[in-house]
């Protein structure tokens, strides 16, 4: 049902000889995942042409799927094709010379708020973009080619963001393309290890994100990782804001979320919103977010703005609650 949208991807690739690759802003593994997956993918198939990733932003937890392209100068972008892998908006784009590019290819597996690009390849019930990346080989596979570096990549992207293949979009088409990749050769041991080991103290600021956290009336567990506490802990952003998984097993918690000072001018507090059955990113586009049903982000500006967001998603848990019986 996805063909058509791929084979006419798959030309323009083969209708341009260099092609630049992006992803959004506070990468995660999935958009890292897809971009060098897909970027070893066609580096593979297509040697003849000249395929970039040029990405300022990294995230020390991903330093060791290998460091990104040197910028270029504008010019090499004028007369690319531009791919842009999960990112639903433009404005979340990390590299922002994509706009120079001489055409733009959307492939993502977000809610779409505001499309763009020429050709749009949006499957939102997709547990991943890297997800759709394997899709896009195992479609073409007699013309492309993969290896295990390229499968390792991809395999981190579908692992990570489907909360190793735990979350709701998981299904068999999940399972079977990540079978395709297992069976290129991926060595899920040290995977796992690169991404889940913790740190001891990191483990000891977990304690404390238990002792600490609170829940409202009807059942949203929140906890707010305010300036002070992430000095307490001697925490970077990235560390702090990657606790949000340690608030997705409370029983009668269908929604659970963290607040993290950004530590900036205006005052920003960015929110990482999680749940299960009920679903809060309609919360999320209220305050300046988007993301996924069950997994989006948004930013509040003051501490009364924290707690209204708070009684909506409140409200909205109270109103699952009394209106469904599959929660637990
Ligand atoms: P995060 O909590 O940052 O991991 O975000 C969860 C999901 O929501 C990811 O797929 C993000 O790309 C998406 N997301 C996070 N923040 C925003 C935002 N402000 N606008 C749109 N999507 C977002």
């Amino acid at each position: 049902m996805n063909r058509e949208i791929k084979e006419k991807i798959l030309q323009k690739i083969k209708d341009y000889d260099r092609i630049m690759l992006f992803r959004h802003i506070r990468n995660d593994g999935d958009c890292v995942g897809a971009t060098k997956g897909f970027k070893r993918i066609l580096q593979l198939s297509f040697p003849e042409k000249e395929i970039y990733l040029i990405d300022a932003d990294t995230a020390k937890y991903l330093e060791f799927m290998g460091p990104e392209d040197e910028p270029v100068a504008d010019e090499l972008y004028t007369d690319a094709l531009g791919i842009v892998i999960d990112t639903a908006t433009e404005n979340r784009i990390s590299n922002k010379k994509y706009t120079l590019c001489k055409e733009i290819i959307k492939i993502d597996h977000h809610i779409p708020l505001t499309d763009y690009g020429c050709l749009v390849w949006v499957e939102e019930e997709r547990s991943s973009a890297c997800e759709m990346i394997v899709d896009f080989y195992n479609t073409f596979k007699d013309e492309l080619k993969i290896d295990s570096e390229a499968a390792t990549h991809l395999y981190t992207g579908m692992v990570t963001d489907s909360g190793r293949f735990k979350y709701d979009g998981v299904s068999g088409d999940t399972l079977r393309n990540a079978a395709t990749l297992l069976d290129v050769g991926v060595d899920t041991q040290t995977l796992f290890a690169r991404l889940y080991l913790e740190a001891f103290e990191y483990l000891k600021f977990k304690a404390q994100i238990y002792q600490r956290m609170q829940i409202t009336e009807n059942g949203v567990a929140y906890i707010y990782i305010d300036k002070a506490m992430q000095e307490e802990f001697n925490l970077t952003l990235e560390q702090a804001s990657a606790c949000v998984g340690t608030l997705d097993s409370i029983r009668g918690c269908i929604c659970w979320m963290v607040f993290i000072d950004n530590n900036d001018e205006e005052g920003s507090i960015r929110v990482r919103l999680r749940s299960r059955f009920v679903h809060v990113n309609p919360i999320a586009e209220k305050y300046r977010g988007g993301g996924h049903a069950c997994a989006c982000g948004a930013t509040v500006y003051s501490v009364e703005e924290m707690n209204a967001l708070l009684r909506d998603a409140d409200a909205l848990v109270k109103e699952y609650k009394q209106t469904h019986e599959d929660w637990l």
